[in-house]
């Protein structure tokens, strides 16, 4: 069985002092994780990996692989040559046909020569490897600074030779750094926060308050269509559904008018804690702003911080909605984001929410409303839905 090389960057991973050794062993399980259909084998050579996968794989597989996993700076299909000038040079003309070099772009060559011993320098390696493109594409131009195309050779143990180089996401593997629970809406917002957290580190599952037939199962669709866009960049994940849809009520009937998201994001804050425990997570990462809306100020974010011991991490606060907008676009989320299904907060909110809560006052009024037997019969009622690192839904 044949097996294609790809050469793998690891970025802030190398920074690392003690620890770099599991940040690496990590980032190699996600890629593998990610590649489980097909045979896979990853070794490590001074700040990069070369990844042997199956023939079997489409490139398309491995690229989507590759391109959404943390912890990657860039990647490139990989060639092994023989150790001599000539056999780099015919291993480049048999390469260079298939890469994205055309005629009219620039190139360069790029020649990283670690073993010393190899018999010609840098740059006659560069003067010879130019001449075999030229030989191919006599229209291409050279271009130092800012070429469209670059051929790399790197003269290690092994020589390699690869082409157009893609970037990874950088950042640092999932896994590595905790977990969490994400909470999940159907807005633009915290796809994006989750996405930030996994390129942190951690790890997440995520849940979603639904409450039906106030929101339609289509709403429910969307938050699952975003859990299996954002599944990649986070190795996988489960999501938690939980029916919120009496406990919105009750606060409805119950509470005060100008109060009730407040006290639905301190039942969320809750429940969210439970379910986190249960499964090993120790933080709760919302997609909050500052002051995006009324229950995003200061104090608002304050009260419902205090409703719950565990770590509550908003990646997005001090960001805008292009900003975060631009983040959802990039990594496919968006288009899912504003289908028009209206999230349940939207439609039990009150008309002149308070912005400035006093946090003695809306505590007592939440424990007045006494949520713990909603609360239990909702964490009892969730359904679970858990996706693949390929962010496919899997049927238990
Ligand atoms: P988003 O775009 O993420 O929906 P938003 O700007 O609409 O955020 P809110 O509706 O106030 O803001 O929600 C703030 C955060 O609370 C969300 O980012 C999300 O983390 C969480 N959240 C809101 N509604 C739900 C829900 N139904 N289920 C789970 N989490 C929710
Ligand atoms: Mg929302």
């Amino acid at each position: 069985m044949g097996s294609k090389l790809y050469l793998i960057k690891e970025g802030e991973i190398s920074l690392k002092g003690g620890n770099r050794n599991l940040f690496e062993k990590q980032l190699r399980h996600n890629i593998k994780n990610k590649l489980r259909p097909y045979h896979s084998e990853i070794t490590k050579q001074k700040g990069r990996l070369y990844a042997e996968i199956s023939d079997k794989a489409p490139d398309e597989i491995i690229r989507k692989a590759l391109s959404t996993t943390p912890g990657i700076t860039g990647f490139a299909r990989a060639y092994m040559a023989e150790k001599s000038i000539e056999g780099i040079k015919t291993k480049a003309l048999e390469i260079l046909p298939s890469s994205d070099f055309r005629n009219g772009d620039s190139f360069r060559v790029t020649v990283k020569r670690e073993d010393k011993t190899f018999p010609m320098n840098s740059h006659e390696v560069s003067c010879e490897l130019a001449d075999t493109v030229f030989s191919l594409y006599p229209e291409m131009t050279v271009n130092l600074k800012n070429p469209e195309h670059t051929l790399t050779c790197e003269i290690r143990g092994d020589v390699y030779l690869y082409t157009d180089e893609e970037k990874g996401e950088s950042g640092l593997p999932y896994a590595t750094a905790g977990k969490g629970m994400l909470l999940l809406s159907g807005g633009i917002d915290s796809p994006v926060a989750g996405y930030m957290m996994a390129k942190r580190g951690m790890k997440l599952d995520a849940i979603y308050f639904h409450a039906y037939p106030y929101t339609s199962e289509m709403a429910l669709e969307k938050v699952k269509k975003l859990a299996s866009i954002i599944a990649p960049y986070l190795g996988g994940l489960r999501l938690f559904v939980v029916p919120f849809t009496e406990g919105q009520e009750y606060i409805r009937d119950h509470g005060y008018e100008e109060e009730a998201t407040l006290m639905f994001r301190a039942s969320m804050m809750k429940t969210s804690e439970r379910i986190a425990r249960e499964n090993g997570g120790n933080a709760i990462v919302t997609g909050e702003a500052l002051s995006q809306v009324a229950s995003q100020t200061l104090d608002a974010m304050s009260f419902t911080d205090s409703m719950t011991a565990l770590l509550v991490l908003r990646p997005l606060v001090g960001m805008d909605k292009e900003a975060i907008t631009a983040v959802a676009e990039r990594i496919g989320t968006y288009e899912t984001s504003i289908l028009p299904y209206e999230d349940c907060c939207v439609v039990f909110s009150p008309k002149h929410p308070v912005t400035r809560p006093v946090k003695e006052v809306v505590t007592r009024h939440f424990e007045e409303l006494k949520m713990e037997e909603m609360i239990d019969k909702a964490v009892k009622n969730t359904v679970v839905y858990s996706f693949d690192p390929m962010g496919n839904e899997i049927n238990e």
